[in-house]
């Protein structure tokens, strides 16, 4: 028996007599949802609603959105569990992977919780004689957010709830693949009191995506997902005179310096290759080994770490990875592992023929690892987005941050060192968004902003934290003149310099 899910419309559930997809369930591969596939008509009704919403949302104190906030807050610690469950059975991460991601997605609405300081603007008294003036924080309208698979709570959850405390509605599309976090967090929304349009869900494909594109009433747009559809969205919406970020994919390089410890290495290694299958965003996939010892004992320690790996169903918590989201990833992460061997990489451990019980139609695959990988390779070039991993070896450590400069991704880096000059030295002039030392995973907190360089975003602002108030808001300068004693001035013609 498969459910039917829809949209999520001017506080309402809806699905209009639409073209169906099916969701399935990537441990089980069993079809258990259909998705409507929003019309443009649809779409339209969304942004019609969220328009006709804005008005009377623009006008709420912030301190009021705020605590719409801190009543959702409050909802999605009591709904976690449902939500989680709801990621794990679409994408197939690990139960915990799933309440990370969820913990870090509700981090940001914390942070919109301040509100009312975010959004205090700027003022200065006597700019002139008699004259004050200051700025404000307006917001922009009808925001629309475009979403990946690979983290349904998160990522949308980095978007609407500071475009929200920023006064603007919002129309969400989530990822086909795995929509129902999102219904569910509108459901919450709804329950927290939000004005019903102001908040919209439209689950759909390229024919959602090119009707926000192209809806003039969408006055700007957050997207998240891999490359050629982020700089997709970034050429049409502006052109359309849009606001737009577009964060897109990535080829993450942990680089593994001859001092460093190399047992936590590996440990931290491990997570963030092989956590979530690799379907992050900030996933390393390139291990750079300076020096050919670092290199022997780094492969060995992965060799012998991944041999013990278990792979299995998101839902027992005793196993390390799940599968990964679609049987049609899943071919083409096997395909990049075949292209690897092609190429002349040294396949070190293969995870093609893993088969795990109970579970023999899921779309699995075990932890691959190649050593002598170079950047002529596309294993190199191209992101994968899955559990194979690529050593680079080289001999110092300009010619590992000569590697990260030269790739055309720049999302996020990371060192190993216990040598304080060569780390400062490297979060100084690395080519990468966001840097960690002896951090393999340097998602910033809520309170800063995350975003990547080169084509990993189109763009000039990150999401969520500073970043997000000032891509959520315009800006209105207001300079304003009460003379005091009556004084009249006669007419000036010269340009105003206050002096
Ligand atoms: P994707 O680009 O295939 O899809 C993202 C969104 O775009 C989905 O909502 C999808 O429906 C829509 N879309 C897909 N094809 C489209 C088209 N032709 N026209 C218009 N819209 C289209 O990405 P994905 O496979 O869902 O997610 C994985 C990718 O996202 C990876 O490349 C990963 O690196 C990237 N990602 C980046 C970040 C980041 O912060 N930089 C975070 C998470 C994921």
């Amino acid at each position: 028996m498969t459910s039917l899910l829809g949209h999520y419309i001017d506080g309402q559930a809806l699905s209009d007599n639409e073209r169906t997809v099916g969701v399935s369930n990537p441990a089980s591969a069993a079809v258990e949802k259909k998705l409507a596939m929003a019309s443009a008509a649809t779409v339209a009704r969304a942004v019609a609603a969220a328009e006709a919403a804005f008005p009377a949302w623009r006008r709420t104190p912030p301190l009021k959105r705020a605590r719409i906030m801190f009543n959702f807050l409050q909802l999605l610690q009591q709904h976690a569990e449902e939500i989680v469950a709801a990621i794990t059975a679409e994408h197939g991460k690990l139960l915990d992977d799933a309440m990370g991601e969820f913990t870090r997605g509700v981090e940001v609405v914390e942070y919109a919780c301040g509100a009312p300081q975010l959004l205090k603007g700027e003022h200065s008294k006597n700019v002139g004689p008699d004259i004050d003036s200051w700025s404000e924080l307006h917001p922009l309208g009808v925001v629309a957010g475009i979403t990946p698979f690979n983290f349904p709570a998160m990522v949308p959850m980095w978007m609407f709830p500071m475009a929200l405390v920023c006064g603007n509605t919002f129309v969400l599309k989530p990822s086909e693949k795995a929509p129902s976090a999102a219904l569910l967090l509108a459901q919450l929304l709804t329950r927290a009191g939000l004005p019903d349009g102001v908040f919209n869900v439209v689950n759909g494909d390229k024919e959602a995506v090119d009707a926000l594109l192209h809806d003039k009433r969408v006055k700007a747009v957050s997207f998240v997902g891999s490359t050629p559809i982020a700089e997709y969205i970034y050429s049409t919406g502006s052109a359309g005179g849009k606001r737009v970020q577009a964060l897109g994919g990535a080829k993450n390089h942990a680089v593994v310096m001859p001092d460093a410890d190399l047992d936590n290495a590996v440990n931290a290694l491990m997570g963030a290759a092989y956590g979530s299958c690799g379907e992050r965003c900030m996933a390393i996939s390139v291990v750079v080994c300076v020096g050919a010892g670092t290199a022997d004992t780094v492969v060995e320690k992965l060799r012998r770490r991944l041999q013990a790996l278990k792979v299995g169903a998101g839902t027992d918590s005793g196993n390390d990875m799940g599968p990964l989201v679609t049987r049609a990833h899943l071919d083409k992460v096997k395909s990049y592992v075949d292209l690897g061997i092609a190429e002349g990489a040294a396949l070190v451990v293969d995870g093609r023929d893993i088969s795990v019980a109970g579970y023999e139609d899921g779309f699995f695959l075990g932890g691959c690892l190649f050593d002598r990988v170079t950047p002529a390779m596309r294993i190199y070039r191209e992101e994968i987005f899955g559990p194979v991993l690529c050593v680079v070896r080289v001999e110092n450590q300009e010619q590992a941050m000569a590697l990260i400069h030269d790739h055309e991704y720049g999302n996020g880096t990371c060192i190993f060192t216990r040598d304080g000059e060569a780390a400062r030295y490297f979060t100084d002039n690395v080519e990468a968004g966001m840097v960690g030392v002896n951090v393999p995973l340097p998602v910033p907190v809520a309170c800063h902003s995350f975003g990547g360089w080169k084509r990993s975003l189109f763009g000039d602002l990150h999401a969520y934290g500073p970043d997000s108030v000032r891509f959520y808001t315009r800006r209105k300068t207001v300079t304003q003149r009460w003379p005091s004693g009556g004084v009249r001035e006669g007419v000036q013609f010269s340009f105003p310099s206050h002096s």
